[in-house]
C-alpha cells in the first residue's frame, strides 16, 4: 500500500521515534508547528477518522493513553498540550493514515475556524 505512515509504521522510511508499542508509533513531526509537535498514529492502516469501526475503538483509546504517556516524557504534560486530528479536506487532512497531532511546549494560539 502506498502509505507515507504506513511506511514509517513499518520502518522503510526512517523517523525520529518517541515511543513504539506493539499497535502504536509516535515520532516527531518533520514540520514542527511548536516546540513540541509529534504524531501518534495507530501502526493499523485507518484513512481518517471517518473510517474508525467498532473494532478500532481501543486503538482510539490507547491513543489517549500513549498521549498521556508522551506529555509526560516530552516535559509538557503539566504545562498543557493539544491533541488535534485533521479529517478531510476541510480539515487540511495531507496524510490519509490516521493521526493525531501532540503540540506544546509553548503558549499555543486560540484555535480558529
Ligand atoms: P495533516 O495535515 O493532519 O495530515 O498532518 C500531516 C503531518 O505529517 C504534517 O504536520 C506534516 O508535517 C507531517 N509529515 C509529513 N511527512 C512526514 C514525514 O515523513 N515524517 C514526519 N512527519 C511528516
Amino acid at each position: 500500500m502506498d502509505c507515507l505512515f504506513c511506511k514509517i509504521a513499518e520502518g522503510s522510511i526512517p523517523s525520529k521515534k518517541v515511543l513504539e508499542t506493539e499497535d502504536m508509533l509516535v515520532f516527531h513531526d518533520i514540520q514542527p508547528a511548536a516546540p513540541v509537535h509529534v504524531l501518534i498514529i495507530p501502526k493499523k492502516h485507518i484513512v481518517s477518522m471517518n473510517d474508525v469501526v467498532e473494532e478500532d475503538l481501543a486503538l482510539i483509546a490507547e491513543i489517549h493513553r500513549v498521549a498521556q504517556k508522551v506529555a509526560q516524557q516530552l516535559g509538557v504534560s503539566e504545562s498543557g498540550y493539544r491533541l488535534i486530528n485533521n479529517c478531510g479536506p476541510d480539515s487540511g487532512q495531507a496524510v490519509h493514515h490516521l493521526h493525531y497531532h501532540l503540540l506544546g511546549g509553548a503558549k499555543l494560539g486560540a484555535l480558529t475556524g
